[in-house]
């Protein structure tokens, strides 16, 4: 029953860290981004030109990276939108009355 190893529980805070990256509206590595699991959602907020983006969507297995990826995308126009129009996109056969 000797030399039984205990497992000890080492608490990473990997998904509380802030991670830094370079903002695209500035350039300065000054862009923040922070994981909410539970809203599945990133805020990415940048501390030297105060752009805010609080509504970049992330799946369970995306990181801060990958928020980063959208954002930059988002900023700059390109990629797909993150929200889809389909809700306020109504086909307009009203007008065919
Ligand atoms: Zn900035």
């Amino acid at each position: 029953m000797g030399g039984r190893k205990r497992k000890k529980v080492i608490k990473r805070m990997r998904k509380t860290i802030p991670k830094i990256f370079a903002c695209p509206n500035c350039g300065e590595k000054t862009l923040s981004i922070v994981i909410n699991r539970e809203e599945g959602k990133a805020v990415i907020k940048c501390g030297r030109c105060n752009i805010i983006e609080g509504d970049i969507l992330v799946s369970y297995v995306e990181e801060p990276v990958d928020a980063y990826g959208k954002f930059v995308d988002r900023y700059y126009g390109v990629g797909k939108p993150v929200k889809t129009n389909e809700e306020s996109g109504k086909p307009s056969e009203l007008e065919n009355k």
